[in-house]
């Protein structure tokens, strides 16, 4: 099979990473702390800041941050094991979205520094949710592991298997199959073999 493998929140902990920073950043800046613990992301409104201050603070060091991300628990260790069963694995990832320098060199050297095995990368604008669906279909992907959920009704309306894969901010979806885990997504995988 040929597998598609979204990276931030999927083989990555950007939320993670990016709330450790957003919560060191507020309290440096005014400590008022977390002042909405449900928003949409940890960039919609969870700290008292304009929406200006949040993006000037998120374009100023999301490259830094991303450098900073590590592999979610269990990431390598599936990716390899799918690996070794046959299958391909085609890392897509929405990173060539205007917000870093070298997209694909930084990401390049990340996968590389934890010893994610891929057979393809490939970059696509996050902020164009069919953009992933144009790519799964040239390389005729069976299936494809993403937690954004627009891109994965995207994709899933245009006939490709998705897996959702489970973080803080997409619970409101009920109806993409979902993915608690990467032992999940194996187990879940393998019973569609
Ligand atoms: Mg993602």
């Amino acid at each position: 099979m040929k597998i598609g493998i979204d990276i931030d929140n999927v083989i990555s902990n950007m939320d993670d990473t990016l709330l450790k920073e957003y919560l060191k950043h507020d309290k440096e800046l005014r400590g008022t702390g977390i002042i909405n613990h449900n928003p949409y992301n940890v960039r919609c409104g969870m700290f008292d800041c304009s929406k200006e201050e949040e993006e000037t603070f998120y374009k100023e060091n999301i490259e830094r941050m991303a450098k900073n991300f590590r592999p979610l628990n269990g990431a390598k260790r599936i990716i390899d094991k799918l690996k070794s069963e046959g299958n391909d694995i085609y890392i897509i990832s929405g990173r060539d979205n205007g917000e870093y320098s070298e997209p694909r060199e930084m990401t390049v050297e990340w996968l590389k520094k934890y010893e994610i095995n891929y057979d393809e990368l490939i970059l696509t604008n996050a902020y164009d949710k069919h953009a992933k669906t144009i790519e799964c279909k040239r390389n005729k992907i069976d299936i494809m592991i993403e937690d954004n959920i627009a891109t994965c009704q995207d994709l899933k309306e245009n006939g490709i298997k998705v897996l959702l894969m489970n973080t803080r901010y997409n619970q409101e979806n009920k109806d993409l199959e979902r993915a608690l885990s990467w032992d999940d997504i194996y187990s879940k995988i393998s019973k569609s073999y």
